[in-house]
């Protein structure tokens, strides 16, 4: 591992002037991602600036009559709360069906969104890879490529986003606050804080040098008595999902008046199924109405030499998700 310096920010005024002034400096959550990269030598920040610590840890109640999730709480404590598990039962899933209590216990939500990928070549430094070294091109395109992206993967980059949490807050429709060096804070949509590879794979999110994530803000909750997080993995425990899917019903006197819905483990970033949710839309719930939006959601899935898999794995998750969630007695 390579020496570092070590800020034990105190507020987050010194957090973001610690940042604004190295830019090889990284911030620190719960380490639980960034210090496996730095032993690997992936990450190589010659500062980390604690910010686990900084008084983000709550969770409130948002002008939209949602709540609002620190961003250094951790993951276990964001989980377990019983308003998350009352109004959110989909992200408490998702987030429980994650690593194990030990690593949820350290992990913030913050660090969560900001994990970085499993793909195998990018933690392997004697392999190229984009992402970590860009130029040197992309191992797994042509290499081994089961676990990878079906969606919105580029030439560069075929990795995928690791994160369950990150797909219930793609399907339940959050916001990410986040606080500019300078001071000033801005919001921005969940959809559009990762960002697909392009030609630039290094960059995971739109997040500017040293913005720091401060909240998560979660609409007024409506998918809490349909909903169901389905991770589909080759073991029930520390593993990371092959394809998830995050499914949320709204519905009103038998009819679905609301859907949200998202993968993981099928793109660069939480995918999104805007199509499939607009179809499921003012439909009943039934067999054949989920049939045709997991149809839809898969179409324009462009799979890999080795994962084939999850185009039919996908369409079956959803509508076993969607299935599971319509069934749900609240
Ligand atoms: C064995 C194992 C199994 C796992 N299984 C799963 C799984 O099944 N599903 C899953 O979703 N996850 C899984 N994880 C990943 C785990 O959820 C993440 O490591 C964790 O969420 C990262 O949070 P952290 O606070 O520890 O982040 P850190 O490791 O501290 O940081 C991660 C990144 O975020 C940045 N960062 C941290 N906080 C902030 C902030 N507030 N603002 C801006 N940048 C910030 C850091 O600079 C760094 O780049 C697993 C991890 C391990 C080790
Ligand atoms: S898929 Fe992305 S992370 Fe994996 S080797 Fe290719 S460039 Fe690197």
């Amino acid at each position: 591992m390579r020496p570092f310096t070590y800020t034990g920010a105190k507020n987050t005024a010194e957090a973001l002037q610690a940042a604004s002034s190295n830019a090889n400096a990284h911030y620190l959550g719960g380490g639980t991602n960034l210090i496996d990269l730095m032993k690997e030598d992936v990450e190589r920040p010659d500062e980390l600036i604690e910010v686990a610590s900084l008084d983000y840890k709550k969770i409130t109640s948002n002008e939209n009559g949602g709540l609002t999730l620190g961003g250094m709480l951790n993951n276990s404590e964001t989980a377990n709360h019983r308003d998350i598990r009352t109004h959110y039962p989909l992200l408490s899933m998702a987030m429980l069906s994650a690593a194990t209590g030990q690593l949820r216990n350290m992990a913030t939500n913050g660090g969560n969104l900001l994990q970085r990928t499993r793909c195998p070549y990018f933690y392997e430094t004697s392999m190229p890879c984009n992402k970590r070294v860009p130029g040197t091109g992309c191992g797994a395109i042509k290499g081994m490529n089961a676990l990878h992206a079906i969606f919105g993967w580029s030439e560069d980059c075929v990795a995928v986003h690791p994160s369950d949490m990150c797909v219930a807050l793609a399907a339940i429709g959050a916001k990410v606050e986040v606080r500019h060096p300078n001071g000033s804070s801005r919001m921005v949509e969940f959809t559009d804080f990762h960002r697909l590879p392009g030609d630039r794979p290094e960059k995971d999110s739109n997040l500017l040098p040293g913005e720091l994530i401060t909240g998560i803000h979660l609409p007024k909750p409506i998918f809490s008595a349909h909903y169901y997080y389905l991770k589909v993995r080759e073991r029930s425990s520390y593993a990371f999902a092959l394809v998830s899917v995050a499914a949320g019903l709204q519905i009103q006197g038998g009819m679905i008046t609301k859907a949200g819905l998202a993968m993981g483990g099928v793109a660069h970033k939480p995918w999104k199924l805007v199509q499939a949710e607009n179809y499921l839309a003012g439909k009943m719930p039934n067999q054949a109405n989920f049939e045709a939006a997991s149809e839809l959601a898969m179409n324009e899935a462009r799979p890999l030499e080795g994962n084939k898999y999850k185009v039919e794995m996908g369409k079956k998750s959803i509508v076993s998700a969607l299935t599971q969630a319509y069934e749900r007695k609240a």
